[in-house]
């Protein structure tokens, strides 16, 4: 049960039956929680994302090294994996409190079954302000031709789909299982053919493996209504071999671009926004560069991940994350996840990427995956 009032939202709390160290947090009886909920740094909770799944049929090298994520990698069991009627109800959570934009991510979100159930009960969702959820999906392409129609049909509008090259030897050898180039340039064709608007791509540039396909890139989407952005190799994660040597400034893809295709920067949307924009001079579409190691964005940053296992990181780089899983399956009722949540983003202090410079080590070996999360 819920009181609305200005600018306020006023839940009662009922307690659940958690036995863990969320008790006390959940046994109060009654809580106010102030909307729009802010962090210490005085960012508000916008957007969710979702991991649907910690598996994907792509080991890139940046992601999933596989000589890490082999055959003996433990990934979760499907009993510790949450529904989607659980990723629904927290979900509806977090709109509850102020979140507008959802992505489903992963690993790779295509491999879960039957995602479109999901997908369909969360493009219902409004936000406090009765428009509808900004619902989309980050993949990495493979089963996209065949899943097009079915996510367009079940309510996702927009879609982003990591492509690293269309260049086949290049790209299947940074995907690390031989995946053509091909395959996912037609799903990224039915994406545009159903009807999917904007159709992103995302390019992680990784200096010596994949900074000479910057050009072809841009030259191949230019004009086709795709949008490309350029991705620092970022530091996630303890696998991937992460050096400031392996990453390619956005200010060298904009003089690489600019060089053969003149461009001009294009107005910021939200602050919130990870990619900054520029137009071609000639009108033929939109490109962005995402700098999170050159230019970090944290003072912007309004996201919260959820993982497949019901795990809440407020921060990509962080190492625990904060279970909402357990209280749920004990009992807890919506109002104390509620609180849950705003106690984690009141308490929230994360700006790993502006402090990265400042920092005498910036690998801890027990920093969480981006594949556990998601982008
Ligand atoms: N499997 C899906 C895919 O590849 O699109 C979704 C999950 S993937 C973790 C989400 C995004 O994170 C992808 O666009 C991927 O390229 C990006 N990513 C993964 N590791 C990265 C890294 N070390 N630095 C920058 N971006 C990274
Ligand atoms: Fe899989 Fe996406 Fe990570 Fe590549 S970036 S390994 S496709 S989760
Ligand atoms: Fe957000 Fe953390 Fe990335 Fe900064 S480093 S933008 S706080 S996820």
């Amino acid at each position: 049960m819920k009181a609305f009032t200005l600018g306020r939202v006023i839940p009662l709390v009922e307690v659940g039956a958690a036995d863990s160290a969320e008790r006390n947090l959940l046994a109060s009886d009654f809580a106010v929680i102030e909307l729009p909920l802010r962090d210490t740094h005085y960012r508000p909770l916008r957007d969710l994302r979702i991991s649907v799944t910690d598996r994907c049929n792509f080991r890139c090298v940046y992601c999933m090294p596989k000589e890490v994520f082999g055959k003996d990698y433990a990934f979760l069991p499907r009993s510790e994996l949450l529904s989607f009627e659980e990723i629904e109800r927290i979900a509806r959570v977090f709109v509850g409190l102020g979140v507008e934009k959802i992505r489903l991510t992963g690993g790779e979100p295509l491999l879960r079954k039957d995602l479109e159930y999901l997908v369909e009960r969360l493009a219902r969702l409004r936000t406090l302000w009765g428009a509808d959820v900004d619902l989309t999906l980050t993949t990495n392409g493979s089963l996209l031709s065949r899943k097009a129609q079915s996510l367009w049909d079940a309510g996702m509008k927009r879609i982003t789909v990591s492509l690293d090259s269309i260049e086949e030897t290049v790209f299947q050898r940074m995907n690390g299982v031989g995946f053509p180039a091909a395959l996912v340039l037609e799903g990224i064709d039915a994406a545009l053919r159903v009807g999917f608007a904007p159709v992103k791509v995302n390019m992680v540039v990784k200096r010596g493996v994949n900074d000479t396909q910057i050009p072809s890139m841009a030259r191949h989407f230019r004009g086709t209504g795709v949008e490309v952005r350029f991705i620092e190799f970022m530091d996630v994660g303890a696998s991937n071999g992460w050096n400031m040597e392996s990453v390619v400034p956005s200010s060298e893809v904009l003089r690489i671009i600019s060089a053969a295709f003149p461009l001009v920067p294009a107005s910021r949307t939200k602050p919130s926004d990870t990619s900054v924009r520029f137009h071609y001079a000639d009108a033929r579409g939109v490109i962005g560069v995402i700098s999170s190691v050159t230019q970090p964005f944290c003072g912007g940053c309004t996201r919260l991940r959820l993982s497949a296992d019901g795990q809440l990181f407020t921060c990509l780089f962080a190492s625990h994350g904060l279970d909402i899983r357990n209280p749920m399956r004990s009992g807890g009722s919506d109002d104390a996840l509620r609180r849950l949540v705003a106690d984690l983003w009141r308490r929230r202090a994360d700006r790993y990427s502006e402090q990265r410079g400042q920092m005498n080590t910036v690998r801890s070996p027990s920093k969480v995956e981006m594949s556990f999360i998601g982008g």
